[in-house]
């Protein structure tokens, strides 16, 4: 992934001092479980980070577009994609808060320099759908014989049909 290093001290290192970020990671590709979408023109972030006493808070959202394979019919699908970044990045850590630390609550290092990155990936990937059509009513691939069934028909649901005498072989398929 490519980082998005910013240095947040001393810049930000007085209570309510604020910065706002803009710009792009140029990733190319998002995935969630089995699904990859491929991004057209990165993700775009538009962040404020601000100090709020004990650290510094990262707000903001995140959008891209990009395409997939629809789940149904497998063609390509695209997809418009928006999310909200948070973030927590301690100056001043407690103990407690030590042990605590992780990719969305994380301690500022001695350089005063953070990556981004993985807050404005994650805030994207958390939006991905599980199911993602090519159009709302797509009808999908015959599950017999695999023709796409937006551009073309199959005789497969009549054989199929309870009063066929393929019938029962159809329920072994
Ligand atoms: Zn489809
Ligand atoms: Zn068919």
């Amino acid at each position: 992934m490519p980082a998005l290093l910013y240095k947040l001290l001393p810049e930000l290192a007085e209570l309510g001092a604020s910065s706002q970020v803009t710009g792009t990671l140029p990733l190319d590709v998002l995935s969630k479980g089995a699904l990859s979408v491929d991004l057209r023109d990165g993700l775009a972030y538009d962040l404020l980070l601000s100090n709020t006493g004990n650290g510094i808070l990262l707000t903001g959202s995140v959008s891209a577009t990009g395409t997939t394979e629809c789940s149904r019919c497998l063609e390509p699908a695209s997809l418009e994609l928006t999310g909200e970044v948070e973030g927590y990045f301690i100056t001043n850590p407690r103990d407690e808060e030590l042990e605590l630390a992780d990719d969305e609550f994380a301690l500022v290092p001695a350089n005063g320099e953070v990556d981004l990155a993985p807050a404005v990936s994650a805030a994207a990937i958390f939006e991905l759908p599980q199911v993602v059509l090519c159009q709302p009513d797509c009808r999908g691939l015959c599950p017999h014989c695999g023709v796409n069934l937006n551009v073309a028909s199959c005789d497969c649901a009549s054989l199929l049909a309870a009063d066929h005498p393929f019938a029962a072989l159809g329920e072994l398929l």
